[in-house]
Order: C-alpha cells, then sequence, then structure tokens
C-alpha cells in the first residue's frame, strides 16, 4: 500500500500541487527563478509513482547537468522509499549514449565506441586539414568545429547541408571527411551522440515504438534551453504524427523560464516553447509565481533587470519573505583588489555570520577571472573548488593516459594515437608521423594498421610503439580496472617520464588521481555488481528475448541504471556487456570530471554564470561587472546579444538565497593585458533603494598603478581592514611559490608570444620590479620583467 499522500505535497502552494497531481496530458510550466520548478518536477515524479500512475521504468526525466541529474534522485529517494535503479534519469547526452550503447548495431557503431570531447574533436579536425592541405588560414579548425557542431544541432548530415558558393562547399565536404574519419574510428563527438540517437528513434520503428510504450512520463528541466534537434528527439520519443498531430502514449511535462535561456550561442531555442504548446497540443499551462529562495531585494533587484528586456514571454515573481540585507557593491581599484575584497568577505560570512563555506559562490562571466580569485583564497588557506574551467578528465597528463587506455580498447582511434605515440618521447618525429599518415590514407586504413608501411628507424620505432600498446593489452587481461590503470602508468613510462620533470610532481599526484578516480567509479558506483541489463519497457520486459535475458530472474532488482550512462549496458542483440574500462572511459567524457577528493570538502564554490543555473547558494559573490566582461564584448553590440547577457546577469542573481555581492574592477589583466574598464551598464538597471555601495571613499580612478601589487591597490583604501594583505605580500621571500604579481604564480602554465608555452617557475618582487621565472621547453628558463613581457596564462 501507498505511504499516505499528505508528507509528499505538504507545504506546496495551489499551483504548484495543480502541477504536480495534474492528469495525464502534455503541460508546461513556466515560471520565473526559484519558484520551484524543478521541485515540482521531481516531487510530480514521486506523486506519481506513490499512486501508481506510473512505474519507475516509465519515466524518463531530462536535467540539464550530471549533477542536478544526481540531486533530482537524491531528492526522490528521500522523498519515497522508491527504487530508482529502472528509471532514466541524466542529460541528453547521457541518455543518448545509453541508447547508442544499447543498440549499437542499429546506430551502425561499435558497442565500445569512445566519446570525443570538444578538445579531441579539435585536435581530430586539424589533423584531417593537415591530411587534407586545407588552408588554416581560410578555415581555421575551430570555426569548422563550430560549424560541424550547428549542422549537427540542426540535424543536419553534409548532404543536407545548403552549400551555395565555394567556401561553404569545401566546409561541407570537411564535414563529410570529418564524419568519415570518426566512423572508421569508431568515435563520437557531442553533437554526434544527439543526433546519431536521434536518427535511431527516427529510423528504426520497433525500436522507436518500444520506447514510446516504455516512456509513459517524459519530464524536462530547463527547457528553454532545449536546441532543436533535442525538440525533435523528444517528439520521437513522444509519439508519431499522424493527420498533423502527435499520436502520443504518453505525457510530457516540460518546465523552463524564458528569463534564463542563456544557451542561445549553442543552439537553444526559446522558440521551442511556443512550438512545444502547438505542436503537442499542450493541455496544462501553469505558471508559478512566488518565489521560495530569495530575500526581496535580491529578488526585486532580479526583477528590476529583466524589465529591461523587451522579448519576454511576462511572469511575476514575488516573495513573503523580508527584505533580508541590502545587495552590497564594490568598487575596486583592480581585480586583484576585487578577489581580495571577496576574500575578505568569505572569511567574515564563515567567521561571523556561520555560513557554510559551500553555501557561498563566486560566479563569473569568463573562466579566466577565476585565476586571480583562486590565488587569492589559495593565500588565505580558503578552501575552494572550481567547476568547469579546466576540468579534471581534461589535464594534459590525464588525457595522456587516457589515451593509453582507449588504445588498449580501440587501437585504431587515430587522435589517440597521435596523442601518445610520441609521449614519452620515443624518437618518432614530425616527419614520421607524415609518412605514416600519408601511408593510412592511402590504404585507407588507420595509423596502427599503417605502421609496417613505414620504413627503416622510424619504422621500427614506430613497431615499437604499436608492439608496447599491444603487450600492454594482454599483460591487463583479466585486471580490474585499477590494475589495468596502474599497469598502463607503469609500461607507458608515464610516470617514469615525470619523475625525470622538474614539475612532474603535480602530475605525477593527477595519475594517481585517475586510479582513484577509477577505484570510486568501481565502487561507489557500484559498476560490474550489475549481472546484466537490457533496455526495459515500462514494466521491465526487455526489448528482446537475447539469451541472457532468459535467464533473468523476474525478482531481481531492476538492473536498468539511471545515474550511469554506462553501467550495466548490455548489448540488445548479443547480451555483451560494456568492460568497465570502456565504462570508465565514458564516464571520463561525459561526467563533469570533478575531482572526487574534494567532492564532499566545505568549500567555497567557483563556476562560471553559466554552470550555475539551477543551483543555490545562501551568499553569491559577482565579480567582474563592467562594459565588455558582462555584458561580454561578443554580445554587447546587438540587440538579442544584450538580451542573453543581460538573462544570464538574472540567472546569476536569482542564484542567491540570503546576501549578494556586486563588484567590477578599473582595471583589469585579462588575457595578458591590462583593461581600463567602465562599470556594467547592469548597475543602472538595478534598483537603487536595495543595493548599499561599500566602496572605499578615496580610492581614484588612475591614481594608481594597474596590477601592481597589493601595496598600491590598497594603499589608497582607508586601511586598517586590509593592512593585513600587504604584509602578506611585503613579507613574501623572493621566488616563494606563494607570491603573485601580475595575476602570476608559480605553477602557471603562461604563453609568450615569442618563447611559446612554459610554466613559472617562481615570482620576485612587486609592481614594476617583478619579476618571474619562467621554463620554457624550446628556450630553457628565463627571467622575465612583468611590466615589459607579454605572459598571457594558458587555460
Ligand atoms: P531555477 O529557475 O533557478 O531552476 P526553480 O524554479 O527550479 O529555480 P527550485 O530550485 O525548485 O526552483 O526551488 C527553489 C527553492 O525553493 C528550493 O530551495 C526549494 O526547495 C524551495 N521551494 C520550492 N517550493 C517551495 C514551497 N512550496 N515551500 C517551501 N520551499 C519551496
Ligand atoms: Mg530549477
Amino acid at each position: 500500500l501507498s505511504a499516505p499522500a499528505a508528507p509528499l505535497l505538504q507545504g506546496l502552494n495551489p499551483e504548484q500541487l495543480a502541477a504536480v497531481t495534474l492528469p495525464s496530458g502534455h503541460a508546461l510550466i513556466l515560471a520565473g527563478a526559484g519558484s520551484g520548478k524543478t521541485r515540482v518536477l521531481t516531487t510530480r515524479i514521486a506523486w506519481l509513482l506513490q499512486n501508481g500512475h506510473a512505474t519507475p521504468g516509465g519515466i524518463l526525466a531530462v536535467t540539464f547537468t550530471n549533477k542536478a541529474a544526481k540531486e533530482m534522485v537524491a531528492r526522490l529517494t528521500a522523498m519515497l522509499p522508491v527504487n530508482v535503479r529502472g528509471m532514466w534519469i541524466g542529460t541528453f547526452h547521457g541518455l543518448c549514449n545509453r541508447l547508442l550503447r544499447a543498440h549499437h548495431k542499429a546506430a551502425n557503431l561499435p558497442q565500445a565506441f569512445q566519446i570525443l570531447d570538444t578538445q579531441d574533436q579539435l585536435s581530430a579536425i586539424k589533423r584531417l586539414c593537415k591530411q587534407f592541405n586545407v588552408d588554416e588560414e581560410r578555415f581555421p579548425p575551430k570555426q569548422l568545429a563550430y560549424f560541424i557542431a550547428n549542422c549537427k544541432e540542426e540535424g543536419l548530415r553534409p548532404r543536407d547541408v545548403p552549400a551555395h558558393d565555394a567556401d561553404s562547399r569545401k566546409k561541407v565536404e570537411i564535414y563529410a571527411l570529418y564524419e568519415a574519419q570518426c566512423q572508421r574510428e569508431g568515435v563520437v563527438d557531442f553533437g554526434e551522440l544527439m543526433l546519431r540517437s536521434y536518427e535511431l528513434l527516427r529510423d528504426h520503428d520497433p525500436i522507436r515504438a518500444h520506447y514510446q510504450r516504455r516512456f509513459r512520463h517524459i519530464l524536462v528541466d530547463e527547457f528553454q534551453d532545449t536546441n532543436r534537434l533535442q525538440y525533435l528527439w523528444l517528439k520521437q520519443m513522444a509519439g508519431d504524427e499522424a493527420e498533423g498531430r502527435l499520436q502520443s502514449h504518453g505525457c510530457v511535462m516540460a518546465v523552463g523560464d524564458d528569463d534564463q535561456s542563456i544557451y542561445a550561442f549553442r543552439g537553444a531555442r526559446v522558440g521551442n516553447m511556443a512550438d512545444f504548446v502547438r505542436e503537442f497540443a499542450v493541455q496544462h499551462q501553469i505558471k508559478l509565481e512566488q518565489n521560495y529562495r530569495s530575500y526581496s531585494n535580491i529578488l526585486d533587484s532580479a526583477n528590476h533587470l529583466i524589465s529591461h528586456n523587451s522579448r519576454r514571454l511576462g511572469k511575476n515573481l514575488r516573495t513573503t519573505q523580508g527584505a533580508g540585507e541590502p545587495v552590497r557593491v564594490y568598487e575596486a581599484a583592480t581585480d586583484l583588489a576585487e578577489a581580495q575584497w571577496m576574500v575578505d568577505e568569505i572569511r567574515q560570512l564563515v567567521k561571523n555570520d556561520g555560513f557554510a563555506r559551500k553555501e557561498i559562490a563566486v560566479l563569473y562571466r569568463s573562466n579566466a577571472q577565476s585565476r586571480v580569485i583562486e590565488s587569492q583564497l589559495f593565500n588565505a588557506s580558503v578552501p575552494y573548488r572550481v567547476y568547469g574551467g579546466l576540468r579534471f578528465f581534461e589535464r594534459a597528463e590525464i588525457k595522456h593516459a587516457l589515451a593509453y587506455l582507449r588504445l588498449l580498447e580501440n587501437p585504431h582511434d587515430d587522435t589517440s594515437f597521435l596523442r601518445v605515440v610520441n609521449f614519452p618521447p620515443r624518437g618518432i618525429g614530425a616527419r614520421t608521423l607524415e609518412v605514416l599518415q600519408d601511408a593510412a590514407r592511402q590504404a585507407g586504413c588507420s595509423l596502427h594498421d599503417a605502421v609496417s608501411a613505414v620504413p627503416g628507424k622510424a619504422g621500427a620505432n614506430l613497431g615499437a610503439f604499436v608492439a608496447l600498446v599491444d603487450v600492454l593489452r594482454e599483460q591487463t587481461q583479466g585486471l580490474s580496472l585499477r590494475g589495468i590503470i596502474e599497469q598502463m602508468l607503469e609500461s607507458s613510462g608515464l610516470v617514469e617520464h615525470f619523475r625525470t620533470e622538474k614539475e612532474g610532481a603535480d602530475r605525477i599526484e593527477n595519475l594517481q588521481e585517475l586510479v582513484n578516480a577509477a577505484e570510486s567509479f568501481v565502487t561507489q558506483e557500484g559498476f560490474g555488481r550489475d549481472a546484466v541489463a537490457l533496455p526495459l519497457d515500462e514494466h521491465g520486459q526487455s526489448l528482446t528475448q537475447s539469451p541472457v535475458s532468459q535467464g533473468l530472474d523476474p525478482d531481481a532488482p531492476r538492473l536498468d541504471e539511471p545515474l550511469r550512462p554506462t553501467a550495466g549496458i548490455i548489448d540488445a542483440d548479443t547480451g555483451e556487456t560494456l568492460s568497465p574500462l570502456v565504462a570508465f572511459l565514458t564516464h571520463a567524457a561525459l561526467e563533469a570530471g570533478d575531482n572526487q577528493a574534494q567532492a564532499g570538502q566545505d568549500a567555497v564554490q567557483l563556476m562560471t554564470v553559466h554552470a550555475s543555473k539551477g543551483l543555490e547558494f545562501d551568499a553569491v559573490f559577482i565579480g567582474g561587472l563592467e562594459e565588455g566582461l558582462f555584458p561580454h564584448d561578443n554580445a554587447s553590440s546587438d540587440r538579442d546579444g544584450l538580451e542573453e547577457e543581460r538573462r544570464l546577469m538574472y540567472v546569476a542573481i536569482t542564484r542567491a538565497r540570503q546576501r549578494l555581492y556586486l563588484s567590477h574592477a578599473q582595471t583589469r589583466l585579462l588575457h595578458g593585458q591590462t583593461r581600463y574598464n567602465v562599470k556594467s551598464r547592469f548597475f543602472d538597471e538595478l534598483p537603487e533603494e536595495a543595493l548599499k555601495w561599500i566602496t572605499p571613499k578615496q580610492q581614484g580612478f588612475g591614481s594608481f598603478a594597474p596590477n601592481s601589487g597589493a601595496g598600491s591597490a590598497y594603499g589608497a583604501s582607508a586601511g586598517g581592514r586590509f593592512g593585513f594583505k600587504s604584509e602578506t605580500f611585503a613579507s613574501a621571500s623572493p621566488a616563494s611559490s606563494k607570491a603573485t604579481s601580475h595575476g602570476l604564480r608559480a605553477g602557471l602554465a603562461v604563453f609568450h608570444t615569442k618563447f611559446g608555452e612554459g610554466k613559472v617557475l617562481a615570482i620576485e618582487g612587486q609592481g614594476d620590479d617583478a619579476r618571474a621565472q619562467v621554463h620554457f621547453p624550446r628556450h630553457g628558463t628565463k627571467w622575465l620583467a612583468l611590466s615589459v613581457a607579454k605572459l598571457t596564462v594558458v587555460e
């Protein structure tokens, strides 16, 4: 018997209650930030299950991030003792990955296909351009990547792309070559995950019919940021069109907020909302107008700001909470001063007001802003955690390790081959690789298969590399995931290589962390525990009667795991499961890749505004509110762009529950240049009565040397409060690893126009006298005067 209904629905307001308990039919919930959309969605799932309107296997829920998916499951299990294992809850990419693995034959992919992240995709395109002599000035690889991603988001294959002139014909040709290359290597990029699984549903009636029957309830969060293809994908899942109407077995509930649409640059279409209402003949539309998240000073600021946008569907938001603290605004002289102010406020929030560090977020428009904030937090010994930015799995040494692992699974993965064929160095030069690539192209085979075509010493070196991987593959047969990785780290020579490198200790630590990540992937996520899992229909029946499924105990727990896009996936035809290694590699490509070790720590949260969508924190800092940065240069010239920036600011503001801090700096070191900035127009669009300006009085514009260190940044400030900061800097010993200047510190990777990439070893002196010792692999170690040398931090 189901538990009493009351606790589940308790505390919902009438509109929320109506939404949670809607009868069948498609529904759109359009509501502002913090009005409980996500809560309604989650409660709806619980309510459907509790009242027998749905079984776990009949639920498909789409979230915007993996983190959101995890949170949804956590909340769900807290509400209801429910077995979430049969549910499909995840991001579009995660769900598509599941579909493609389960039906890889129909999708024309190897089951163990690898996923290319953005970096891999770019290097694959660069390789292609070299191979086919594409003029990279005329067709920059980055633009080609963008072009291809766009085509895929529109659902267009090369043959479908209209090409009227020579340039666009060339681009389409490259797109086709790229597609062929990926297919040959058995790899897919993010866009391909989506497009391929859309085509899978579209072109295979039995598979489509199966999922349409299975998923009686499809729920989509953050619907305003779906792109065209995702919308079409949902439509395939929901039903078939006949006589101009969607014939649907189930119901789709979409929740969204047009004011929070911030991914137009990636193809998101707010227009999907209107299309949804029309094409699905939506029966229920509900608005939620009560905000439960923020005090009214914060909410008023958000409302006031967003009212400057003209294209809105129109919603109201009110709160019954009091005014709360005013929104604090700080005008800093430099980005460094801004960061120091933030750190100071954060320490006070924690010490005096009892805020948990993990409930404090620092949001920024651009990833490049995080560096100076990080270094200040680091200097003050405040634990912090960065989301996004360079993710763990994107670090160079980790990518190298993953490339070896990928080659174990698939020797024809040319991207991985090229990444490590000469890393650690084995005397294989660029010329040899050109010969190899030519041979492979002529034979129409992978680099691996073309090795024997290269003559002489070079060929022997290549042969030795291939043999190394082959031996490693044999050595690791039957080993645990951990065992495989440890063996790989040793046999590949990676650890040994970094041991001899001056700054290699960090990298070895990260490689060790990879072992830990694999270990926790296996244990926490339980990979390997499941016997088998097949695509199941709503009643837990498998799609096909494979030999494996016949042996299944019908009372065994649902084996269809919702959260791990890989675990428990099995070939619908053969019953073949993914190896833990492939599962782990997929996890590495799809997950945010946050450092596992940091996960539970009480740390200040740093992230871009984009990454903060859907989240909430007790206190929020939004820095860098400067023209050109926020609103961003790229966007502020046209109205659409500016409106999107404003929505982004609206998202940022509405993350805050209790305290909101806004700041801008008069000068900022960004991308190696000092920029003099005007404060953001957004300040003028906030209600004056909700703000409190706390700028130091005597701080004048132009009276200080830009970015010349803490001393001058605070020399003009009222002192006292910040006094200890200057001391920290004054007493910093020369070449101390903690010293910072011009936004640099030891350990950072930098780029110099003449010497190329290098690594900062030490910083000495301050202001105009500051110098950095930088090691450039090709030019050796040099000391550079920071007021003269143009160093860009490499991200
Ligand atoms: P966003 O647009 O930022 O994604 P949202 O509309 O999804 O926001 P939620 O995250 O679901 O909003 O809810 C915001 C906060 O308000 C959460 O902490 C949630 O628990 C709380 N909340 C929602 N509804 C109620 C309610 N009826 N009573 C008390 N708290 C509520
Ligand atoms: Mg939400």
